[in-house]
């Protein structure tokens, strides 16, 4: 495959931007080998700047669950972007797209839209610390929720103990009220509010892990964690910036009937703009300004553009047969993939929930962060390499999930099964 734009581009990158990328994982750190600069998408397909073409199964990472250039989308935005970009006033797409979110998610009887899933999670945990009057927040090992301060904090070396940073930068006494605990462990939840009753605000969880590779809840899980944080007065945010318009119209607290005190969204809800939400029940919401003392705010936030491409996409996701199709197509890539792995001496594991699906180097159970780490991550480098090659675009690391959205075909399916296996053979 030749890459020689790529690499000229990236060499430029390096020289102007860190790493020559902005956001890190776009860099393939962990893979190697020198990314692609991608030009144009359309479908389920996307092209580099040496014209390769490929089976795009990274989909910005979640939000082109219609594929890329949705021509509903690509209308919806230029023609908002023919009438301004941008006014700063209150538009009547945000009036829409906060009724087509208030709609599908029952839980979100108010929402707050801003430009990121970071800026939601970041608006959610200052909420909880508002309406609570309390400091420590509870987050899982794993689990993921944008770059804010609080939330750049992993296991400290005893059960339910102050958290550890994960960036240099983060103030000492911000991770000090972060704990952390595994995913998927109901004991240790239980231990954490007992060492600490009264002073957790919120407990913040992917209610379906995305970010250590796809990871489900075991039954039951998700239940025991409203129940304990019910018991003692904790807020309980579901992070469903991935899940969240992916697994169902009303995300994973859909699919599992669990109400969530408040909600993130982002991804899916931007249709590709960059757009993140916070919501939950009135009384909750009231706290935000400006009804109420919590401060939060955003040149522009609500945008049109933003707006526009949201509304065409949960316009999109409304039809019915929608989430049968996602369904479908992850459970033949999943079924596909199993097949050729099982030809094979090479472990495999893989974790699906809908369109959501991970493909672990390991022979599993993956439940949380320490068993998805046990992975042997090289030969997954190495197949993903071999994917590229076989003109299959995934993300270039076992710690994420890959997604199929409704423009991917049958045939598509069928191509990357036969390039998942010609690509065993350089594991
Ligand atoms: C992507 C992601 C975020 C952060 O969203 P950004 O828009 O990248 O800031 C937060 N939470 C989860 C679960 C995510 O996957």
């Amino acid at each position: 495959m030749k890459t020689t734009h790529s690499q000229e581009l990236f060499r430029r990158a390096k020289e102007l931007i860190p790493g020559g990328v902005n956001s890190p994982a776009r860099s393939w750190g962990s893979v190697g080998g020198n990314p692609l600069f991608i030009t144009r998408g359309a479908g389920s397909r996307i092209w580099d700047a040496d014209d390769n073409e490929f089976i795009d199964y990274v989909c910005s990472w979640g939000p082109m669950i219609l594929g890329h250039a949705h021509p509903d989308v690509v209308s919806a935005v230029s023609a908002a972007a023919e009438k301004g970009t941008s006014y700063g006033a209150p538009t009547e797409g945000e009036v829409r797209l906060a009724e087509l979110v208030v709609d599908s998610v029952p839980s979100i009887e108010i929402v707050r839209f801003v430009n990121s899933g970071t800026e939601a999670t970041m608006s959610a945990l200052r909420l909880a610390r508002a309406f609570t009057g309390r400091s420590k927040i509870l987050k899982f090992d794993g689990g993921y929720h944008g770059h804010g301060d609080a939330l750049l904090v992993k296991a400290g070396s005893g059960l339910a103990t102050a958290g550890v940073p994960t960036s240099a930068g983060i103030h000492a006494g911000l991770a000090a009220d972060t704990i952390v605990l595994p995913y998927n462990d109901t004991e240790a939840l239980e231990k954490a509010f007992a060492a600490h009753p009264g002073e957790i605000a919120a407990v913040i969880v992917e209610p379906i892990a995305g970010n250590m590779g796809v990871v489900p809840p075991q039954p039951g899980y998700l239940g025991a964690m409203r129940e304990i944080t019910e018991r003692d007065g904790a807020l309980l945010i579901f992070d469903e910036v991935i899940s969240g318009f992916r697994v169902g119209l009303d995300g994973a607290q859909g699919m599992f009937k669990i109400t969530p005190d408040l909600t993130c969204l982002g991804k899916i809800v931007g249709g590709g703009l960059p757009v993140g939400a916070y919501g939950g029940r009135e009384g909750v919401m009231a706290m935000v300004a400006p009804l109420g003392p919590m401060y939060q705010a955003g040149t522009l936030s609500g945008n049109p553009l933003a707006m526009a491409a949201g509304i065409a996409t949960l316009e999109q996701l409304r039809e019915p047969g929608i989430y049968d199709r996602l369904e479908r197509l992850g459970a033949l890539l999943e079924a596909g993939l199993t097949e050729v792995f099982a030809d094979t001496e090479v472990p495999m594991t893989i974790n699906r929930v809908g369109s959501l699906l991970t493909v672990f180097f390991s022979p599993g159970p993956v439940r949380d962060m320490a068993d998805a780490s046990a992975g042997d991550h090289e030969a997954f480098g190495r197949w993903f390499h071999g994917l590229l090659e076989g003109g299959i675009y995934i993300a270039p690391s076992d710690y994420e999930a890959w997604f199929v959205s409704i423009a991917h075909t049958e045939a598509d399916i069928e191509q990357t099964v036969s390039a998942a296996k010609a690509a065993l053979e350089s594991v």
